[in-house]
């Protein structure tokens, strides 16, 4: 039977099916084309990760297809040239390090934003024909934490459950997790879940106190960094109480005694242990004690768990709990862990990693080796491991590696040590990198630029978090000379002289390839495939079913039009050599950085709620960037008052890695002595916003993943007399500015700025580039207190405001949040008054936005909480519409509901 859908193209009145470019939710999406070249998006009500949700990234993917900034030509050394002269350059170049150095010394960095056919293709080269291990992908920072933990203990990279095992859980934990901001739909099914079942308990365990806390029962604000000596402690309980399954440890795993063991020697004195955790004795048995009676968990675990120095022990010490107690492969029971990319899991399945082979099979094993080789049909298959992340960067900085192509993703931005990643990109010979967007952090260090598809214009598939293969569409056509990755890594395959093997014309054709390879000696055997991923069911697809295909999930041995919830090792049986799953002894470690007096708090990173990534795509909507539209660092009150900082005022964090400044948020919400900031800001959207120049580069001896989660830095203020906002339709020049965050707003951009300059010199660098904004006739608002360091000024051309400034010795305590919807404001007298006096008016008094999807700000909620005597969220949302939308921002809406009432009382 065909894995189709009803309507072969996807389509159906207009509306094209495709899936959501952020997260490993990977929620499926409706999109229409408008006549002004954007998209109308929807959820798709029949995609069985969403069913119809969609979080304010996803609602917002229709803003994000704009052409401002994309990479429409491919360039060499800044110049424009043809595709022919580029494709034979790269090819050319490659072939010459190669010939000279040896296939060692060149690499491909690739990504979890890549298609599965892109991340085959590039994998297929490099490791099949070109002869290196030497490529690694960005979601070595993400997941390779749970691929060893995984393999160590199931013998395969197999995530074992499914999304609807949440719904039908009874207890569930979530581990290392905002996933109210990170996961948002999957959040809203178990909130949902919640609601229905409020007996479903939830236990949050993360330092910090995020809004994924608003639906728990329990929240284990644990030290950061001791995750194993948690669930080494659940493991000790769970012996002591009688609570381990023992005929199922007896029949289907192996090493159970060693690993209790260990967890003894971390967690069998509650006493110890709370003080190692840093947390309630009676909040850690609670835990324990309904982790110890309920029978179907599940342990939801992600960036928190991964991004360590002992990222691999924290996987296994939650995998041996569950493996203790049986509660695996069963309904509304497992481990699962979240991937952060929407396509991390398509890229561990075809072999992104630079220690696996393809379609789970292993580079060390002899037979697999024999099989890819032969089915490839090549002599040069690799025979080792590559450089993973980290050691590839610090090969090319040492001159090992010569020649490296980077495709879609900024590792100047998202790598630990982020400044020497910088250093050697400009040390090394040749950078190829391929993007659709011109401007980056990583473009800027670039040789060769290949304008590459965006999310809107590819084709292919991309697999999420629960083993669900879906389509991506092409929904626009794409503009300037953009080429699909597998293309153009095909072209450069040709020219290299292996064009027998990557003669493809449709990406269909390179996913039947891989469909395939999945077949190879994968027989069954006792109703079992030798190997977890086997996807044949799908290989006598045409082009016509490949471009209609519903989302299908693996294994998929045999097509069937129904959507399953699949669940792996129901049978007990695991991909080990004795079929039995193994336990693995694991013992509590300090994360690799040690905290001194010159480094006395702990940094944290991660991601919000509107934002994702490098913001090369997000931070092109208005409406995402209203949310958060400066970086910052949260840090506890106490830690505020004995380091000198101000809320609203400029930090400056170092370490011996780099330096950042940012705003500072003073927050109950970060534990003493810790420190959190957002990972999205780059050098191209701020002076000193980037997370990774502070990072240390230490990573997990086993995975490979460094430890975003703790970096020893110093904080304190960062003294400026001045501040200003500037709105301008263009990029400015901001190279003589000390401090500036920009931000995309309708119609242009507003820079936040700070400066060490009085405001009187400050004011007098920007006033000629607003005046350089409109004719000589446009008119000019000019206001000047220079006693008070008070001067705003705008220029308008008819009703229209061309650009404008506000200066002021401090801008923190005023609402200024209507200053950015300004320029596509027509320009009535009120709105000149409001410029004018600094003060909003009307209907620009809103404050700040809380709900993006409805353009909802603070003020207007909390009037309406006033005046309408309002006394729920729900309420909220009649009134004013906020959270009807995604429903991301719900938790704000508790809290401000919560912190008015409280004032009212
Ligand atoms: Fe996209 Fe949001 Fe769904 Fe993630 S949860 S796939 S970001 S819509």
């Amino acid at each position: 039977m065909s894995a189709t859908s009803d309507n072969t193209s996807g389509k159906s009145s207009g509306w094209i099916k495709s899936t959501c470019a952020y997260c490993g939710v990977g929620c499926g999406i409706e999109a229409r084309p408008k006549t002004n070249g954007q998209l109308e998006i929807r959820g798709d009500h029949e995609h069985p990760a969403n069913f119809g949700r969609l979080c304010s990234k996803g609602l917002a993917l229709g803003e994000t297809v704009i052409p401002d900034g994309r990479l429409l030509h491919p360039k060499i050394g800044g110049v424009r040239t043809d595709w022919n002269t580029a494709l034979d350059h790269v090819a050319k170049s490659f072939e010459d390090v190669i010939k000279e150095h040896g296939p060692e010394a060149v690499a491909f960095y690739v990504s979890g934003q890549l298609l599965t056919e892109d991340y085959y293709v590039a994998n297929k080269l490099m490791k099949g024909f070109i002869g290196s291990g030497n490529i690694d992908t960005n979601s070595r920072l993400c997941m390779s934490s749970t691929v060893a933990g995984h393999k160590r203990a199931f013998g395969s990279d197999t995530v074992p459950g499914c999304y609807s095992d949440l719904e039908q859980a009874d207890m569930v934990v979530i581990t290392g997790s905002n996933m109210a901001w990170c996961h948002p739909v999957l959040f809203q099914r178990l909130k949902a879940a919640k609601q229905q079942r409020p007996e479903l308990k939830i236990v949050v365990i993360d330092p910090r106190a995020t809004d994924t806390c608003a639906i728990a029962d329990l929240h284990l604000p644990v030290k950061p960094g001791t995750d194993v000596a948690l669930f080494n402690g659940l493991l000790s309980h769970l012996a002591t109480s009688q609570k381990v399954d023992e005929s199922y440890v007896r029949q289907h795993t192996e090493g159970f005694n060693q690993a209790l063991m260990c967890a003894m020697e971390d967690g069998s004195d509650p006493a110890t242990l709370a003080r190692t955790l840093e947390v309630e004795q009676q909040d850690l048995k609670t835990f324990f004690d309904w982790y110890a009676r309920t029978d179907k968990v599940v342990t939801l675990f992600s960036q928190g768990v991964n991004q360590s120095t002992s990222g691999a022990d924290k996987v296994n010490s939650i995998i041996n709990c569950h493996l203790a107690t049986g509660r695996i492969g069963k309904p509304g029971s497992g481990p699962f862990s979240l991937t952060g990319q929407p396509n991390a899991m398509g890229g561990r399945e075809v072999g992104g990693l630079a220690n696996t082979l393809a379609a789970h099979m292993e580079l060390d094993n002899e037979h697999h080796h024999g099989l890819v080789s032969e089915f490839w049909k090549t002599d040069s298959l690799t025979t080792k491991s590559g450089l993973k992340a980290i050691d590839l960067f610090d090969a090319i900085e040492d001159g090992r590696i010569k020649a490296v192509w980077i495709m879609a993703t900024n590792p100047v931005v998202s790598l630990p040590d982020a400044d020497k990643i910088q250093r050697a990109l400009r040390n090394c010979p040749l950078v190829v990198v391929s993007d659709c967007i011109a401007d980056t952090d990583t473009t800027r260090c670039a040789d060769v630029l290949l304008p590459a598809q965006g999310w809107s214009e590819k084709s292919g598939t991309v697999t999420n978090s629960e083993r669900r293969i879906s389509r991506q569409r092409r929904l626009l056509p794409t503009p300037g000379e953009g080429k699909p990755d597998w293309w153009i890594m095909s072209e450069v395959a040709k020219r290299m002289g292996f064009g027998h093997a990557f003669d493809y014309l449709h990406e269909g054709d390179v996913f039947n390839e891989y469909v395939r390879m999945t077949g190879l000696d994968n027989s069954m055997v006792a109703g079992k495939t030798q190997r977890d991923l086997d996807l044949t069911g799908l290989a006598d697809m045409s082009h016509r079913d490949y471009a209609g295909m519903a989302p299908q999930q693996w294994p998929l041995v045999q097509m069937d039009r129904k959507i399953e919830h699949k669940r792996l090792f129901a049978d007990g049986r695991f991909f080990t050599p004795s079929g039995k799953a193994q336990f693995v002894a694991v013992r509590h470690r300090q994360p690799a950085s040690r905290l001194s007096s010159d480094y006395p708090l702990s940094l944290n990173s991660g991601r919000i709620r509107d934002q994702w990534h490098t913001m090369t795509r997000t931070g092109l909507s208005a409406r995402l960037g209203a949310h958060l539209p400066e970086p910052y660092v949260s840090v506890h009150p106490a830690d505020a008052e004995v380091f000198g900082l101000t809320h609203g005022k400029v930090a400056a964090l170092s370490n011996e890695w780099g330096y950042a400044r940012i705003r500072v948020d003073v927050s109950e919400r970060v534990n003493p002595g810790q420190l959190f900031m957002p990972i999205h800001w780059t050098g191209v959207m701020a002076s000193a916003g980037r997370v990774c120049t502070l990072v240390s580069p230490d990573t997990d001896a086993i995975s490979g993943q460094p430890e975003f989660k703790f970096t020893p830095v110093a904080i304190g203020p960062w003294e400026y007399q001045s501040e200003a906002l500037l709105l301008s339709p263009g990029v400015i020049d901001t190279s003589d500015l000390d401090y500036w965050v920009r931000q995309k707003v309708a119609g242009g951009y507003l820079y936040r700025i700070a400066s060490s300059e009085t405001p009187k010199q400050l004011e007098a660098r920007l006033k000629p580039h607003c005046l350089g904004l409109t004719a000589s006739q446009g008119k000019q608002l000019d206001f000047a207190s220079p006693s008070k360091g008070q001067f705003r000024f705008a220029v308008i051309d008819g009703i229209e405001l061309k650009g404008c400034y506000l200066v002021a010795p401090n801008l923190q305590e005023q609402d200024l949040d209507w200053v950015q919807n300004l320029l596509h404001e027509p320009v009535n007298e009120m709105v000149q008054r409001s410029i004018l006096t600094g003060i909003a008016e009307g209907k620009l008094a809103r404050g700040k936005t809380v709900c993006a999807c409805k353009q909802v700000g603070r003020n207007t909620i909390e009037q309406a909480i006033r005046e309408g005597d309002l006394e729920s969220v729900s309420q909220i949302s009649e009134c004013t519409g906020a959270g009807t939308g995604c429903g991301s921002c719900v938790p704000e809406l508790q809290e401000i509901l919560d912190e008015s009432l409280a004032y009212s009382l």
